[in-house]
């Protein structure tokens, strides 16, 4: 049978990578409705390969000359954009979608898959920080299957047993399946050995440079920060129905194991591989049966050594914010992600100095009052109000710098 896909943010580094995943399983995988911002040149060569049915450009101009370009080629396909757009592409056409759009504005193309009980591939973390128990909620009551692109996220569930991929989200798992915590990798960023003096310094070029991962700009910064990982967390919290305490954070600098989970026996199981997104693409995209992702085999030898070492809270205290938010829960770790875009945003226009991005988000997250009862309207809320507030302690900041 073969499986009809929809890719939501096909242009990015995520969107490409499912594409090449796809392109190396032509007989199971058909591209069915591609969306991307503003890259009109890459989805046009997206649109020759793969002749999807339908494609948004939420940017208008973009999806105007896309129009333009694809009659050149004598391509007929429907070019959609403005609000809404990206929605209209979830239908019954496609029963696998990729969630692949970066920040806030992924949250309602996701929403919209779930409820109509696709197979949901989700990469954005957004939706999962902000809604996790409402969105795995939300999976169970439309027959919904979720499934984490996120690195660490997918090498969880690889190691969870069949029950409770089967099951994600609900909460018990922990005890029902002998687990003792969930110990999440993380590379530690470029600025891992770095001092707090040298951390005041570092350039948004510096910080996007990741030493193992090929990201986009948010995502790197976020990586700088350890804030990523925080947000992580909190999405394991919410996809495997788990409290903050059952979760460690390891620093792992060769990012090659991606997480493990221990048992109450004492096994640690781990999912070893390269640093390539492809591998948990095509994990999601083909479970619960194994499909060929393109990524190169792992060299041991040349791998040689794995080390862990506890992370520095103190040095990276975007990890405790994180760590509150999810312990609080309710609309504190949309607070936390809304800030936190806002703080990484004012970095990379030199706004803002990279020690500023943390410190921005907790005097957010020290002023906005948290609501308990998290739904899509305290969310978005929450949301607005965050930004609102960073934004206006960015741009005092940038004032008093020029
Ligand atoms: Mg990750």
């Amino acid at each position: 049978m073969t499986d009809s896909v929809a890719i939501l943010g096909s242009t990015g580094s995520v969107g490409a990578s499912t594409l090449e995943v796809i392109r190396l399983n032509p007989d199971r995988y058909q591209v069915n409705a591609l969306a991307a911002s503003s890259n009109t040149q890459l989805m046009l060569e997206q649109c020759i390969e793969f002749r999807p049915a339908r494609v948004v450009m939420v940017d208008q101009a973009a999806a105007i000359r896309l129009r333009t370009m694809l009659t050149a080629h004598g391509l007929e396909i429907d070019v959609q954009s403005g609000a809404g757009s990206l929605e209209s592409l979830i239908t019954p056409a496609s029963n696998t979608v990729v969630c692949a759009i970066v920040g806030a504005a992924g949250l309602s193309s996701t929403l919209a898959a779930v409820r109509a009980g696709a197979r949901v591939l989700i990469a954005n973390k957004e939706p999962l920080v902000m809604l996790g128990q409402y969105i795995m909620d939300l999976a169970r009551r439309h027959e919904a299957e979720i499934l984490p692109l996120d690195s660490e996220h997918n090498a969880i569930f690889q190691c969870l047993p069949g029950g409770w991929q089967q099951t994600l989200g609900a909460r018990g798992g922990k005890e029902r399946y002998g687990i003792r915590r969930l110990i999440l990798t993380g590379s530690g960023g470029p600025f891992r050995t770095f001092d707090l003096e040298q951390l005041e310094h570092v350039t948004p070029e510096q910080a996007c440079a990741h030493p193992n991962w090929k990201m986009g700009r948010k995502i790197s910064v976020d990586s700088a920060t350890m804030m990523n990982k925080g947000l992580e967390l909190i999405e394991a919290c919410g996809l495997f129905g788990l409290n903050e305490q059952d979760i460690d954070i390891v620093i792992h600098p060769q990012s090659v194991v991606h997480s493990m989970v221990e048992y109450v026996d004492g096994s640690i199981l781990a999912q070893i591989s390269n640093p390539d997104m492809k591998v948990p693409i095509a994990n999601a995209l083909g479970w619960p049966q194994r499909v060929d992702s393109g990524a190169e085999s792992l060299n041991l030898f040349t791998a040689g050594r794995f080390d862990f070492e506890p992370p520095d809270y103190d040095k990276f205290s975007a990890l405790k914010l994180a760590r509150d938010a999810a312990k609080s829960g309710g609309t504190a770790p949309a607070l936390l992600n809304a800030a936190n875009e806002v703080a990484v945003q004012a970095f990379l226009n030199g706004e803002i100095t990279f020690t500023r991005i943390t410190q921005l988000v907790a005097e957010t997250m020290d002023k906005i009052p948290i609501t308990s009862d998290i739904n899509l309207a305290t969310a978005l809320e929450a949301d607005r109000a965050a930004r609102q507030f960073c934004a206006a302690l960015a741009s005092l900041d940038c004032k008093l710098v020029l």
